[in-house]
């Protein structure tokens, strides 16, 4: 491909609209435009890389046995009205109505639809196991799209799901997967980890994400210091206990307008851990819940709402005062209104505890949560903080931020059951087929080896998934030996399958060597007057910069050298 002809366009400067690194060579090298807030177009270049990307995915599902299909990006309400997810999924997905008034959404992923494949297509336990797959564009109305093409509200997932008769099966297919993710982000040259996750809004079984430790990260992960517990802070639980302080008992206390954790604390001059949070969750049609919980930590939602259902959410301000009758920085467990109460598991011997009187401007002392606490039942609802005490071997944990790029999931019977896929087993009995779900977002791959790889002067892409395997750099290609040399090298490497970028533009050799260091391409080999003068040309690696001189007929073998080498060192 021919650099003056091409739609490549490389920015001088750091675009202003750039929100981490990854954005900002993907900006500058022209691999992507922004469209409008979470909406890109990839350009030649980052389509290249996309579909490098895509390849590497389907070979590993095909090695696993699973058969690729295409979905529609688009489906009809019934089926996620019957799985719940209508209303559960909310804001973030994309409705829309037909010119009949019925209601469709741009799938923001796709167990309804493989479900209704499976109702149809599966009948009998001779049919399984299936394992299907698809590379396909989802849409998900993201509340903050961000960092270019890492959080956006249009993306390309490849989504699989598996099909099994028992528990035994899924297991087998869920390691199965494990094992080609494992061999797919290796591939692309990412430095990983696999990690303990929860289902979100996906369901309430096993699961684990595949993460890359990246700065600007927006995942959580918690990390023990000394054992192998790794867990996305979504679904992290840690342990410990405590005492609480002086056992007393309850007395109001005045705190005017003073609502806040740290409100409280500053004005009664006591520790954040002395207080204790009370949070309503409401949902429609649903009882009130009140969460109580250590001042100084924060709630997981995702616990209440796996554990209560999805449509729970933390009350505004006005449910607070029309379930509690007072302002949100005053509610507490000893008021006398109809919610069902629930503790943080940290709290069940707490004694000398401060929360909200339930009357505004007042707060009530010397809580024992369970001498004075109508607590239903304990369980840890509290998301985790660096220091606290891990729960599988009693050290202090720590917190990194991460960018989740993978996620597999043990569905089990939720959408079987609810869409009605069922299969007859050997005897004849009808049950509802056990699934599996994995998704992998081929943008993130992409950001994340430019988060993870890049240098001052640009992308460093590993040979396997790099827009062109080497970047010919022809210096004053108006001279007739020059443009005739530069012809039959290409010419070699072409027969000699490599992918190659042809930089014949009337310009300064400065502009070409940076452009090439900045779009990354893992091989550069020069031609210019000195060289054919010489019989030398020089053939570099981006990404060590190591640099040999090799006559004509040498280059393709050493390019094939380099190539070779670099592909070995993404097998580990
Ligand atoms: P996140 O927690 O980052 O929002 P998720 O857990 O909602 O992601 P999944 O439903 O597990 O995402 O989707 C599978 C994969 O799709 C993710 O691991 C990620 O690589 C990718 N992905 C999800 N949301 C986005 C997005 N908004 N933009 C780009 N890629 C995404
Ligand atoms: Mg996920």
């Amino acid at each position: 491909m021919k650099f003056s002809k091409s739609l490549i366009g490389t920015l001088r400067q750091d675009p202003r609209e750039a929100e981490s690194k990854s954005h900002r060579i993907l900006l500058r090298g022209g691999f992507i435009r922004q469209l409008a807030a979470g909406i890109h177009t990839y350009l030649p270049l980052g389509w290249r890389v996309l579909r490098r990307i895509e390849q590497i995915i389907r070979e590993e599902h095909e090695r696993i046995g699973a058969q690729e299909l295409l979905m529609p990006a688009m489906s009809p309400s019934e089926l996620w009205e019957k799985s719940g997810r209508w209303e559960e999924y909310g804001d973030d997905m994309f409705r829309f109505k037909d010119r009949k008034g019925r209601d469709y959404c741009l799938c923001p992923t796709h167990e309804e639809v493989v479900t209704e494949i499976a109702r149809a297509k599966v009948r009998s336990y001779r049919d399984l196991p299936q394992s299907w797959f698809q590379i396909q564009t989802k849409f998900r109305d993201e509340l903050r799209p961000r960092f270019g093409v890492i959080r956006s509200r249009q993306f390309i997932m490849k989504d699989s799901y598996s099909l099994d008769r028992d528990e035994t099966g899924l297991e087998k297919s869920y390691q199965l997967h494990k094992e080609a993710y494992i061999r797919i982000f290796t591939r692309c040259g990412i430095d990983f980890e696999m990690v303990q996750a929860s289902g979100g809004v996906m369901g309430t079984g096993q699961s684990h994400e595949f993460i890359a430790r990246v700065d600007g990260g927006e995942a959580t992960i918690v990390a023990c210091s000394s054992c192998d517990y790794r867990a996305d802070i979504e679904g992290a639980q840690t342990g410990g206990t405590f005492a609480g302080f002086e056992d007393m008992p309850v007395t109001e206390i005045h705190t005017p307008d003073v609502g806040t954790i740290s409100e409280v604390s500053s004005f009664l001059k006591v520790p954040c851990q002395q207080l204790v949070k009370s949070i309503i969750f409401t949902a429609p049609g649903k009882k009130p819940l009140l969460m109580l919980l250590r001042g100084d930590y924060e709630i997981n939602e995702d616990v209440v709402k796996n554990r209560f259902g999805f449509s729970y959410r933390p009350a505004t301000r006005d449910e607070i005062l029309a379930v509690s009758g007072v302002e949100p920085g005053f509610i507490g467990p000893t008021g006398t209104y109809s919610v069902d109460i629930y503790a943080d598991d940290l709290l069940k011997k707490a004694t000398g505890m401060i929360t909200g009187a339930n009357k505004n401007n007042y707060h009530v002392k010397g809580l024992n949560i369970s001498r004075d606490a109508k607590v239903k039942e304990y369980f840890n609802m509290r998301v985790p903080k660096a220091g606290d005490i891990c729960t599988q071997c009693g050290s202090p944990v720590e917190l990194y931020n991460a960018l989740e790029l993978g996620q597999i999931f043990k569905l089990g019977t939720k959408y079987s059951e609810r869409l009605g896929a069922t299969f007859l087993d050997e005897k004849g009995a009808e049950k509802p087929v056990i699934m599996g779900s994995y998704g992998i977002g081929l943008e993130r791959i992409m950001a994340c080896v430019c988060e993870q790889k890049a240098d001052e002067r640009g992308a460093v892409w590993p040979i396997s998934i790099s827009p062109y395997d080497v970047y010919l750099v022809v210096l004053n290609p108006a001279e007739e030996e020059v443009s005739a040399c530069a012809g039959r090298i290409s010419k070699a490497l072409t027969e000699a399958d490599f992918s190659i970028i042809i930089d014949d533009r009337d310009i300064s050799a400065g502009i070409k060597f940076n452009d090439s260091d900045l779009l990354g391409i893992p091989l550069r080999v020069t031609i210019g007057p000195r060289g054919i003068k010489n019989g030398k040309f020089d053939v570099s690696l981006r990404e060590s910069g190591e640099v040999s001189a090799v006559s004509e007929d040498a280059v393709v073998k050493l390019c094939q050298d380099h190539k070779a080498a670099l592909l070995k060192k993404l097998e580990k």
